[in-house]
């Protein structure tokens, strides 16, 4: 239950890719405090996801705990019968994984290209086209939502930011942001909504070096014009209202997460 008691994803059914770690955690139990059963997928270690599922349920909620690589199609495919054949469906999908392989350009190798375009852009499809069969299969379920499914894919800043020195991993949230567009364009008469969330700083693993001391930390904020990294349930949050009927005119759009971040911060008193 929601602190509010606010309930606006009750019945409706999940599936967070990287749920077991950082902002996909955090995704997974915001959604599933809105009322949502949750899958909780993971990718190499089940740890992170069974404290994920464990918590959903020791606060009353339902949530289910899958293995699936998202850059191999076959265990996607997997992952979504799983879900359908126990759940009898899928409502949400939050296409969460992501990785980065960093590496000044001329020092960036084929394999450490290949693997963030597999998992960030080439998971995030192969996750929305299962996503999208399903919701055409099915339709819309009046008493669940007036949309025939959601999915969010969760991008980052730096679709709109360069990054020097990680080249594959902005081109991959650049290609996220485009696919995602289309993808929107594409599905909107069949009422399947189709977002992206672009978190700026967020406290996780994934970027632990970027905050964890406090000069790393105030080096960071410099960015931030709202002085404060950012957390994960800031996403988990966001991702509540845009899989909410809440948001239901909400459509084809990136919401930037981030403090500021793409306000162009040093321009405050400079140019
Ligand atoms: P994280 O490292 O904590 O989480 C990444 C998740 O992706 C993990 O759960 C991991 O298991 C999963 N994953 C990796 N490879 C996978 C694969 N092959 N199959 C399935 N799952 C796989 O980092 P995070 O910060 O929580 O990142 C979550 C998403 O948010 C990513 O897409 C990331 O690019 C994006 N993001 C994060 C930030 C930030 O500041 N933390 C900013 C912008 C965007």
């Amino acid at each position: 239950m929601s602190e509010t008691g606010y309930q606006p994803l009750k019945g409706q059914r999940a599936i967070v890719s990287g749920g077991s770690s950082g902002i996909g955690s955090a995704v997974c139990k915001c959604l599933a405090a809105a009322g949502a059963k949750v899958v909780v997928n993971y990718n190499s270690s089940p740890g992170g996801a069974e404290e994920v599922a464990q918590e959903i349920e020791s606060n009353g909620g339902e949530a289910m705990v899958i293995q699936a690589d998202v850059g191999k199609e076959d265990d996607v495919q997997k992952m979504f019968s799983q879900t359908i054949e126990k759940w009898g469906s899928v409502d949400i999908l939050v296409a969460n994984s992501g990785l980065q392989r960093d590496a000044s350009f001329d020092e960036l190798t084929l394999a450490q290209w290949e693997k963030v375009m597999n998992v960030n852009l080439t998971g995030q499809f192969l996750c929305a086209r299962e996503a999208v069969r399903e919701f055409k299969r099915r339709g819309i379920v009046p008493e669940l939502s007036v949309a025939a499914g959601k999915i969010i894919c969760m991008s980052s800043v730096h679709d709109i930011i360069p990054w020097a020195g990680h080249v594959n991993y902005a081109a991959s949230k650049g290609g996220v942001l485009l696919m995602m567009k289309s993808l929107a364009q594409e599905v909107a008469p069949l009422k399947i909504r189709v977002n992206g969330i672009s978190p700026g700083a967020i406290k996780t693993p994934i970027n632990r070096e970027a905050w964890e001391t406090p000069e790393a930390e105030e080096k960071l904020l410099e960015l931030i014009p709202y002085q404060r990294v950012g957390e994960p349930e800031d996403i988990g949050k966001a991702a509540v209202w845009l899989s909410s009927d809440d948001s239901d005119y909400v459509h084809g759009i990136t919401l930037y997460v981030d403090g500021g971040m793409t306000l162009y911060p040093e321009f405050a008193d400079n140019g």
